[in-house]
């Protein structure tokens, strides 16, 4: 049982002897020493996770001096068994309460939120979480762009579906260790559009932040709908001590909407602590070998609007990083391997790697917490 208590549950993430998964341990002599058949429970049946749990079993238990052979045989929880993971989960919180809201809640949460759609607000998203994530942080990534829910493809998990315990709904788990929900997974279909009004959206956002199992996170960032619509609202009005990021790109029509989905952030009373420029240049080779910076959307958004939102609120909002553009960003996203991962040294990925630790460093001080005081400029 020691053995098998540092074997994880790869979605719920905590010791499957904790969670109540093993079943039984027959152990008896064989050729040379022991031979271990270990009974563990799946959640559901056909969970797509059981070769992890069989493999991580089998090596956690081969590791133990004296073991020969070792089996695993799988079975699925019966309902009261399901019934008591449960309750270990919800360890004795109300339902429907959103854990990143609560006093004495330690999770950083970010929101990253643009003016208009195509300005890279997703796969900076998802390459932050990831950088997070390589930085040695517990990352959970909320998709609620209504309109795009990209961040499962662009995570190489597109056709995941969440396992639900009761009405506990697990994160889908990726290679890199961030868990990821999306708005499209709470669809029935994969091709089905979204056509929901405030009031749904208002639900399927408080879904995904309370009756998903998170775990204890570090961090968990937002993916938005570009915009100043209805998920922004209720996001101010669920999680007001959410920060925001604001990706724009250096043209000047992106700048002027971003600057008003970083006015709406602080309407809702929530700091926005800083500007990510996107696709601020190129970087082109030329036939000698110098390299120039071509700035393809012109020059100055992210500048622009750091400097309108530090006046606007009246303290300093810095360009938090530009990042250039760079067809292995794209491609990575693409193919579901973000360019974090995928080519960590190039220069989007390390501008990118240098924004996650400035996230990931900010303390909760009370520059954080919200004062309930709306700017009276005018938007
Ligand atoms: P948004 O979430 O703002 O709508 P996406 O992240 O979906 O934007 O990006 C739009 C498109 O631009 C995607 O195809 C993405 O791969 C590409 N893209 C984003 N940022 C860059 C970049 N820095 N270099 C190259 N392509 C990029």
């Amino acid at each position: 049982m020691t053995a098998l208590a540092k074997v994880n549950d790869p979605e719920i993430k905590r010791p499957i002897t904790e969670l109540g998964m093993v079943d039984a341990v027959d152990i008896s002599a064989g050729d040379g020493g022991a031979e271990v058949l270990v009974k563990a429970l799946l959640t559901v049946a056909g969970c797509p996770l059981k070769d992890t749990i069989t493999r991580d079993v089998t090596a956690a238990v081969s590791a133990i001096p004296g073991v020969v052979r070792v089996g695993v045989e799988l079975g699925v929880m019966s309902a009261e068994q399901r019934q008591g993971l449960h309750e270990t989960l919800r360890g004795g919180q109300a339902q429907r309460e959103i854990p990143f809201a609560q006093p004495g809640n330690l999770t950083k949460v970010f929101a990253i939120a643009s003016g208009k759609g195509g300005v890279g607000k997703s796969s900076v998203t998802v390459n932050l979480a990831l950088a997070l994530a390589r930085q040695g942080r517990k990352v959970g990534l909320v998709d609620a762009d209504v309109y795009g829910h990209s961040v499962p493809a662009m995570l190489g998990v597109a056709d995941a579906r969440p396992t639900q315990v009761e009405d506990l709904i697990m994160p889908v788990p990726t290679a890199s260790g961030v868990s990821v929900i999306s708005i499209g997974m709470l669809k029935p279909r994969r091709d089905q559009v979204v056509a929901w009004r405030g009031p749904m959206l208002d639900r399927a956002l408080v879904q995904m932040l309370s009756d998903v199992y998170w775990g204890a996170l570090d961090v968990l960032l937002l993916d938005l709908p570009p915009g100043t619509g209805d998920i922004a609202i209720s996001m101010g009005q669920h999680l007001p001590g959410a920060e925001v990021v604001v990706v724009t790109t250096p043209q000047e029509a992106a700048a002027e909407v971003a600057e008003r989905a970083g006015t709406m952030a602080s309407m809702m009373h929530q700091r926005v602590v800083g500007v990510v420029e996107n696709m601020s240049y190129y970087l082109h080779t030329n036939p000698d070998g110098s390299q120039e910076k071509l700035e393809i959307f012109g020059s100055g958004g992210g500048e622009r609007v750091a400097a309108t939102l530090s006046q606007r609120f009246g303290y300093d909002v810095p360009v938090l990083g530009r990042i250039p553009i760079d067809v292995a960003l794209r491609e990575g996203g693409d193919a579901g391997r973000p360019i974090v991962e995928a080519a960590p040294d190039s220069p989007a990925a390390r501008e990118l790697a240098g924004i996650a630790e400035r996230l990931g460093g900010r303390g909760r001080g009370l520059a954080g917490l919200q004062l309930g005081l709306t700017p009276t400029s005018k938007f």
